[in-house]
């Protein structure tokens, strides 16, 4: 398991959750901020280098 990170909107605080590097090359989360419990949609794309990207869905 990899780990990635992502800014909450609400709060600024930095989240991090699991990623599975053997899944998917497209992932969707939802991923929940720890301080402030905003639900945060992440959309993860695996390079083929294994470099991992994250960007966050804005509503
Ligand atoms: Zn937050």
């Amino acid at each position: 398991m990899d780990e990635g990170y992502c800014t909450c909107d609400s709060c600024g605080e930095v989240i991090a959750f699991p990623i599975d590097p053997t899944a998917d090359r497209d992932q969707r989360q939802i991923v929940e901020c720890d301080s402030c419990d905003a639900r945060i949609e992440v959309h993860i794309q695996i390079e083929e280098s294994g470099d991992i990207e994250v960007k966050v869905n804005r509503r």
